[in-house]
């Protein structure tokens, strides 16, 4: 038992929510006015159970560490130390040798990136791949390229020659194991251009490689490791951080090689994420350098997804954002090849995020139809309600009204309605209060019930069709059931926590709770009877947005093959409504 483990042995939530809040009995549950937010009616709920306390009006809460960093402002270190002191538990010691085991790390990464770059230099092949890509000797050397030969014993031999012991090169994830039974290691780099990682002290904590020709997986990673936390880290970051401060922008583009042909470009302010989408903590990273940000992410339906939520976290991050457009729709790394000037350009034509996803609404719907007038809406109306102030969404929607034709009063009351429709009623009639504030999706409250009564899974996998939108967060809790489901045709909790990063955890803690809070006291058969009605409205619900899409689709196709391929998929989609 560690010591935290030992913490929550010995305290129990609802004494220390009960130090803050007058809590009643509600059920399974204690209910109290919430801390965090203006309460008028009881909205904090305390679980026993699950040693968590949460707001569902103003989403805010956790375990008791939580709750104690939220309510006395302390970071993490700060809450552990005040409930260690009333528990009475001793903290350990700092331990030195924890320290040592990072720096020996730090230098077994050294030595691999010396042993990659020198492998590279001897390679021809090797450098006429960069080279041909357009690098300089000079940036190849910036930027310590290098190359992992297709040897599963090269990297680990000389690794080992050079005095590093295997737990420590396992640790620093340099060298992997065949197997549980089979404890005989490899080198995990093989046949792959070797790009390494670079903290902002400019260590190398971890490495990106990318396969040489074709093969799978085409970039290989790092994993975590004592040194080396993806969503920490940022790609370039070393290089760029003067550069970022001068010029007061930080450019974020998707990839390697995007970062270092622009940084040879002599746009130096530009650096990437590294394995992982763009997170919260590299948003806080660079708010040290500077609060302006642009997205320079590639032209294609993935990389506006991820333009979309990169805007959505930094706004959360209050950060100012610019969206640069690359001409052609190519990468930056192609487009600077080509014309480092074009790429300049861009960075100097760069928009603001409304006007981004203005531009984007008016190029894949028709504005001059109703059914492209309404998709239009349902795509900006959501975006601009988050702008945070009145006078901000004003200005959106009267451009919004001049572009559609229309008055801007009707604009607002569609607007208005936007969140009313998103409610979700549970079913059963009897015993359910109005909650204050209604914000969970039907998608929400099946994954709350799969999570209380996981035995029911087995009917969402045999029944949800697989096009689901759920929000991020629950999207990714969504998954994880798939991947444990498929792996054990069972699902156990604990498992599906084990897929997912600390944040999305406390999401996977909360969503149980939603369902004992509307549905007290469900029993395992009415909670079928209700997960097979959510399903049941998420099918139709997800059939009926498909089924508009592909309306608008066969309208706007010119080419007849296109169109028969489109009337065919839209007659399949008709088929599997019918069914529901
Ligand atoms: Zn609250």
């Amino acid at each position: 038992m560690n010591h935290l483990d030992e913490i929550r042995a010995k305290i129990n939530i609802e004494d220390i929510v009960g130090g803050f809040v007058q809590l009643k009995k509600a059920g399974r549950n204690l209910k109290g006015l919430c801390p965090f937010h203006n309460d008028s009616r009881p909205s904090f709920m305390v679980s026993p159970e699950k040693g968590i306390a949460y707001c569902f009006s103003c989403n805010t809460g956790g375990d008791i560490f939580k709750f104690i960093q939220l309510i006395e402002k302390v970071d993490f270190p700060g809450a552990v130390s005040i409930l260690a002191e009333k528990a009475g538990v001793r903290l350990p010691e700092f331990k030195p040798e924890a320290h040592n085991e990072k720096l020996r790390i730090l230098k077994a990464n050294d030595v691999a990136t010396n042993f990659f770059a020198n492998q590279l230099k001897e390679s021809k092949k090797g450098m006429e791949y960069f080279i041909g890509r357009g690098l300089s000797e000079a940036t190849i050397k910036e930027f310590q390229l290098g190359l992992a030969p297709d040897s599963y014993t090269a990297l680990r031999d000389h690794m080992k020659s050079a005095d590093f012991d295997e737990k420590l090169l396992l640790d620093a994830g340099l060298i992997s194991q065949r197997s549980i039974a089979d404890k005989s290691t490899y080198g995990r780099f093989r046949n792959r251009y070797m790009f390494p990682i670079h903290d902002q002290q400019g260590n190398a904590v971890g490495f990106g490689g990318r396969i040489i020709g074709d093969g799978e997986p085409k970039y290989l990673n790092s994993p975590d490791t004592p040194v080396y936390n993806k969503s920490f880290v940022l790609y370039g970051l070393t290089m760029a951080k003067n550069a970022i401060k001068k010029e007061d922008l930080a450019i974020f583009v998707e990839g390697y090689m995007d970062v270092i042909a622009a940084h040879q470009a002599g746009t130096k302010n530009v650096i990437a994420t590294s394995g992982t989408a763009l997170t919260a903590p590299q948003l806080k990273l660079i708010k040290r350098y500077t609060n302006n940000i642009a997205f320079a992410f590639d032209a294609d339906s993935a990389g506006m997804e991820a333009t979309k939520r990169a805007i959505e976290l930094a706004q959360e991050a209050k950060l100012n954002i610019r969206i640069i457009q690359i001409p052609d729709g190519k990468d930056p790394d192609e487009c600077i090849q080509k014309s480092p000037e074009a790429w300049k350009e861009a960075i100097k034509n760069s928009v603001k995020a409304m006007d981004f996803y203005f531009a984007h609404a008016f190029s894949i719907y028709d504005q001059n139809d109703l059914d492209g007038k309404k998709a239009i809406l349902n795509l900006l109306l959501p975006l601009i309600k988050q702008a945070s102030t009145n006078m901000e969404q004003n200005e959106h929607l009267q451009r919004l009204a001049y572009e559609l034709k229309t008055d801007a009063q009707y604009l607002w009351q569609d607007m208005k309605n936007l969140a009313q429709k998103k409610v979700y009623r549970p079913a059963s009639k009897t015993e359910v209060s109005a909650p204050q504030k209604e914000t969970f999706s039907r998608e929400e409250y099946l994954l709350g019930f799969i999570l209380e009564h996981p035995d029911l899974y087995e009917i969402v996998h045999s029944n949800l069709i697989d096009v689901t939108s759920f929000d991020a967060a629950s999207e990714k809790i969504y998954k994880a059931l798939k991947k444990v489901y498929n792996s054990r045709s069972v699902i156990d909790v604990e498992q599906v926590r084990a897929e997912l990063s600390e944040e999305d955890q406390e999401r996977l803690n909360v969503l149980p709770m939603l369902v004992e809070e509307y549905y007290p006291d469900f029993s395992q058969e009415a909670a079928k009877k209700e997960v097979t009605s959510l399903i049941r409205q998420i099918n139709m619900k997800n059939i009926r947005a498909s089924q508009k899409e592909f309306e608008f689709k066969i309208r706007a196709a010119q080419d007849p093959g296109e169109r028969t391929l489109l009337l065919n998929q839209y007659s399949q989609i008709l088929k599997l409504a019918n069914k529901i």
